[in-house]
């Protein structure tokens, strides 16, 4: 059993009420001794301001966000002493044992629980391909930092030839290491994809008229770290300049090349400051893992994209760059709010239909790029209400999600208006 480095605070809830008691309770020797300690601090119901100065502070890990509803927060000791003051006034707790107790049970299960390992999602998908030998084909579309192997399974009728008459639909997962639904979900939807065929008449149609794309795990390096040593790492397992270790991938993508400089990698909403979270590497495509998407959405005119993050039950599409709306916002907000539609929410309602920048800003994403480099039309689904949640909402989240992807393999025929 590999050792787990993950929480080691003692865990407490406070409100708005209870700060006098917080602070004493921070101020314990346990930061001192392992500066890696976090906590996960949901704020309750956030106003629009409070969430907007948040998600700006790149110093600050931003979990999960749903306006109105939850701002999750990952938070050192002392950072979070220094946000009490701001948190006044709102309902705040702290949830880092439940998570602590999740992570115990799925170990004291099997490993990972339901979780697949990157070893068994490789093996996975290599069954697939054989088992689904006419309609499924297995590639290597690139190399992590580390040297894993990067995967994706083209799921098409005559799956070993390029038709370049059908449409082009990518799906993929993982780009930042924790959100462990995230390939969960990919992985379920070609499962579905590939059973389906010749039995279910509208997978049997898509898989005939389109050409999908599966990549559960962009973020191979990181998949495996999150599992076995820090279940709140993000990003990628690269060595930076200053000794601090990772790139976030979902930062690294060119500008959305709309000609606008503002949506130039490296904008608003990324980090140039290694150690933190948003961190956008020495230059845009300077990761392999995201050389390997941007060449995979290059191969073939994509008509479609879906990337899989956790976690806010949100369905966003470009820009994240700008509040401006692209050429094609019209179709984007009709497609989106559909999608949002067809994806129940674990608590009741649906998921909720926005642009990326209006969540917050954020520069050199996959989905701007995708859009705006390739021509797709891109969305990203933030699953769930966690990182990993449990055994029986994975369940329930990947079968709640397949309407929607074979919904945008639908409506997505040809490439939009940037391309
Ligand atoms: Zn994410």
């Amino acid at each position: 059993m590999t050792s787990r480095r993950l929480l080691h605070l003692t865990p407490f809830f406070f409100s708005a009420s209870v700060l006098i008691a917080t602070c004493a309770l921070l101020a314990g020797p346990a930061s001192a001794a392992n500066p890696r300690a976090v906590e996960l601090v949901r704020v309750h119901a956030p106003g629009p301001t409070l969430a907007a100065e948040l998600a700006r502070d790149p110093a600050i890990d931003v979990a999960g966000y749903s306006p109105g509803r939850l701002l999750d927060l990952i938070v050192t000791a002392d950072q979070l002493r220094g946000l009490l003051g701001r948190f006044a006034g709102y309902r705040t707790s702290v949830l880092t044992a439940q998570v602590e107790a999740e992570i115990a049970r799925r170990e004291r299960e099997r490993g990972l629980g339901r979780y697949h390992s990157y070893d068994e999602i490789v093996a996975q998908l290599s069954t697939f391909a054989t088992q689904y030998a006419a309609i499924a084909q297995l590639s290597i579309i690139g190399e992590s930092v580390e040297g894993r192997d990067i995967y994706v399974l083209k799921i098409s009728d005559n799956a070993a030839s390029d038709e370049p008459t059908e449409a082009n639909v990518l799906i993929d997962g993982l780009h930042h290491a924790r959100e462990l639904i995230a390939a969960e979900v990919p992985l379920y939807i070609a499962e579905q994809l590939l059973s389906g065929y010749a039995q279910d008449a509208r997978i049997t149609n898509i898989v005939n008229t389109r050409q999908i794309w599966v990549a559960p795990v962009v973020n191979p390096d990181g998949y495996i770290y999150a599992q076995t040593q820090d279940s709140w790492w993000r990003k990628n397992r690269k060595g930076n300049y200053d000794g601090s270790r990772g790139v976030d991938l979902n930062r690294n993508y060119d500008g959305a090349q709309s000609g606008d400089p503002a949506g130039d990698w490296g904008g608003e909403g990324s980090s140039h400051v290694p150690w933190t979270e948003t961190y956008c590497g020495t230059e845009a495509f300077s990761e392999p893992e995201s050389q390997a998407v941007r060449d995979l959405l290059k191969s073939h005119p994509m008509s479609g994209y879906l990337t899989y993050h956790s976690y806010g039950e949100l369905v966003l599409w470009p820009w994240g760059y700008t509040a401006g709306p692209t050429p094609d916002d019209a179709r984007y907000k009709a497609v989106g709010t559909e999608l949002a539609r067809r994806i129940p929410s674990l608590s009741g309602g649906t998921y909720e239909p926005l642009q990326g920048y209006d969540l917050y800003p954020t520069t050199g994403t996959s989905d701007d790029w995708g859009y705006g480099g390739a021509g797709a039309l891109s969305f990203t689904i933030e699953l769930g209400q966690e990182f990993a949640p449990s055994a029986t909402k994975i369940d329930q989240i990947c079968a709640d999600n397949l309407d929607a992807a074979l919904y945008l393999a639908e409506v997505a025929t040809s490439t939009v208006a940037m391309k």
